[in-house]
């Protein structure tokens, strides 16, 4: 009796499971949704540090999506590009140094005001001021060094994703914790 009442919970568990990735599918297409993709780049202090894993569980944990992620160098042109709004800043050169000491990790974050919710999760730019369970809080004790970037807006989030990443590489699959991350209305 128990065995046939687990089966039947499990059917309508998976049930329930496939019927929210639907919708959630079909919200993706409706220009209504608040889904959002971010990018994320795991700066050479990260990288450096060891706290690559760390970092990537948090978005994990707190029900991010993981739709792209890669090691790359970036090249002149990439982190000229991307801090173009530094580029009179006296310590520019710095910056660019630092971007380029090793690899870094980039990253395609999926979620409902995504972009919002990982600069929260980022903190502000100077760790040393970075709220405590914030990344930046938590890793960081320098303004330069310290440790993510996250896009700041649906533009740049664009802007990014198109430098950093080629179409094939962002992933569109079934978030099987969709049902227990959101609300119906909310996706
Ligand atoms: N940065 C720095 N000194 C500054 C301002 C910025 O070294 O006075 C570096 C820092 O690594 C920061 C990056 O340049 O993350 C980009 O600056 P931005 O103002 O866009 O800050 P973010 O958006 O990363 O918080
Ligand atoms: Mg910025």
């Amino acid at each position: 009796m128990v065995i046939i009442w687990m089966r039947k919970i499990k059917k309508f568990t998976l049930e329930l499971i496939k019927e929210k990735n639907l919708q959630f599918l079909e919200s993706f297409s409706n220009s209504f949704s608040t889904m959002q993709v971010t990018v994320v780049l795991l700066k050479p202090s990260a990288v450096q540090r060891g706290i690559l894993g760390e970092v990537i569980t948090r978005f994990e944990k707190k029900g991010i999506q993981i739709v792209g992620m890669k090691m790359l160098c970036l090249t002149d042109e990439m982190v000229s590009e991307h801090y173009a709004h530094l580029a009179h800043k006296p310590f520019f050169g710095r910056i660019k140094e630092s971007m380029q000491a090793s690899p870094v990790v980039a990253m395609a974050l999926k979620g409902v005001d995504v972009i919002n919710v990982v600069r929260q999760l980022a903190g502000v730019t100077n760790g040393r001021e970075a709220a405590p369970g914030t990344i930046r809080g938590d890793y960081s004790m320098s303004v330069q060094e310290n440790i993510v970037h996250a896009s700041d807006s649906p533009e740049t989030a664009a802007l990014e994703l198109a430098r950093f990443f080629s179409e094939s590489e962002i992933f569109t699959y079934p978030h099987f914790l969709h049902p227990f991350t959101y609300a119906n209305d909310e996706l």
